[in-house]
């Protein structure tokens, strides 16, 4: 995309702050709409926390301003403490936050700021911004579908949804179709109300900010788009698929990618090799680590796996390149020439390899939209979180794979990989996710639609900035 000059007040370029939530599948989102903001002419600064701190070096061209967040200890990795830690970093980094922004300000005259863009996961963030008189926009990284879920929880409440009943696990929930209640972000009381607090912090956050940044594209989620902006009763932007906007090196790399595999991909025929990995976050039991990997090695397919530190529940999550050999006694030799295991792949690149027909995946929506947008089908096995509503959607409504459920056993996981990439059934799936990626590819072009909302993102923005400063 060509670089266009947006100026300020006085001429001067206009500034987009951002602060992406630590995370990898939050960064990333977060990073490409930088190199898409900065490609449309803006200067770029980056507030970001200690922990999964960005490399200043790899964008030469954005300023980071490290904010302290005062947290010590390893990055959690139950998804209980993920969500713990994540209202404790956003309260533990507010005065920093404040202290940070107020010098920002002084530094730059404030005429220059257009807004700031905040993960909707760091309320703190939001209203410090707007006590200083900063606009702001929130940027959701999960579906439109998952937002709409965010903020009718206190009707999934009020109706018995939730908390989720053993019982009524299969229940659709005829309000959000065709989410069932198995597919909603799981709330427990037991879990001290802790998920129910994030998803209401969340909600905060987009109700405080002048407008909601969606990685969705309409082709997608024309319906559910629809209904956020009446729910939401704001500007909503979906200008996804966003690492179609930027380069992949736009992306932050918290583990550093083994990029052998791209060329051992290249050995391998069109859509032959199935591509496996659980994102950052999901864990997988010792049990079912085994059963999938006996299972794809019972499939005959060839097959691309990312095991990476700490994926399997107990293991440690520090990076020891060798780790992942050890797993698996006796597995390599038995899938020798035919399989290979990296610690962290270049994923987006991965998904566009003409050789990756499928994908095994927990689908995140980072991954679930680089796979669609890749035409590559899915084989899902969610595990918390929007991973299950996500599945829903690829099963059910774009049909472009399909969910395995249920206790892995290596006879099931065979049977599934083989439907993915064998059958009749996994051939219609990947026809269908072409449709999709031609959609992707349309959408993204000069013109298409999640280009236009750019377009009107960066025409809000700097709206925002006359509003607030005349
Ligand atoms: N990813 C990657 N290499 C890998 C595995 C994942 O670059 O080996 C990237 C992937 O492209 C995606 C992100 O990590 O952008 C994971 O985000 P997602 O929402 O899918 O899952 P999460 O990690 O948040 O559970």
């Amino acid at each position: 995309m060509a670089a266009q000059s947006n100026t300020g007040h006085g001429g001067r370029r206009w500034h987009v702050l951002l602060f992406p939530l630590p995370y990898q599948g939050h960064i990333n989102p977060m990073l490409h709409l930088a190199g898409l903001l900065h490609a449309r002419g803006f200067a770029i600064t980056v507030f970001h926390t200690h922990n999964n701190a960005p490399d200043p070096a790899r964008h030469p061209d954005y300023r980071f301003v490290p904010v302290p967040d005062g947290m010590s200890g390893p990055a959690p990795v139950a998804i209980l403490d993920v969500v713990a830690h994540i209202i404790a970093m956003g309260r533990a980094c507010e005065a920093a936050f404040r202290d940070c922004l107020a010098a920002f300000l002084e530094e730059y005259s404030r005429d220059a700021v257009a807004c700031l863009v905040a993960d909707t996961h760091l309320l703190p963030v939001f209203e410090v911004a707007t006590t200083l008189r900063v606009p702001t926009l929130s940027l959701r990284t999960g579906s439109a579908a998952c937002c709409s879920c965010f903020l009718a929880y206190p009707m999934l409440f009020e109706k018995d949804y939730l908390p989720v009943q053993e019982s009524q696990r299969d229940m659709p929930v005829i309000e959000l179709p065709p989410y069932r209640v198995r597919d909603l972000v799981a709330v427990a009381e037991d879990h001290g109300g802790l998920e129910r607090e994030l998803i209401a912090r969340a909600v905060a956050a987009m109700k405080l900010s002048s407008g909601v940044i969606l990685n969705t594209f309409d082709a997608l989620e024309r319906r559910e788009l629809e209904r956020l902006r009446r729910d939401l009763a704001m500007p909503v932007f979906d200008i996804g698929p966003l690492h179609k906007f930027s380069p992949a090196g736009d992306s932050s790399r918290l583990l550093r990618q083994d990029r052998t595999c791209l060329d051992w991909l290249d050995a391998w025929p069109p859509e032959s090799v199935l591509y496996v990995s659980f994102g950052s976050l999901a864990c997988v039991s010792a049990r079912d680590l085994a059963e999938t990997a006996w299972g794809i090695a019972g499939s005959g397919v060839p097959f691309l796996w990312v095991v990476r530190p700490g994926l399997v529940r107990g293991s440690s999550a520090d990076p020891d390149p060798d780790d992942h050999h050890h797993l698996l006694e006796g597995f390599e030799a038995a899938t020798r020439g035919r399989g290979m295991v990296v610690a962290w792949a270049p994923q987006e690149e991965v998904l566009r390899h003409r050789s990756v027909g499928g994908f095994w995946t927990h689908a995140g929506w980072n991954s679930t939209a680089e796979s669609v947008c890749e035409g590559v089908p899915m084989l899902c096995r969610p595990c918390f979180g929007d991973q299950m509503g996500n599945a829903r959607y690829v099963e059910h409504l774009w049909r472009v794979g399909f969910e395995v459920g249920g206790g892995l056993e290596k006879g099931s996981v065979e049977a599934a990989v083989r439907r993915l990439m064998t059958d009749r059934d996994g051939a219609e799936m990947r026809a269908r996710a072409g449709e999709l990626k031609k959609a992707a590819a349309e959408y993204t072009r000069k013109g298409g639609s999640s280009c236009l909302a750019i377009d009107k993102l960066v025409a809000h923005m700097i709206s925002l900035s006359d509003h607030y400063f005349v």
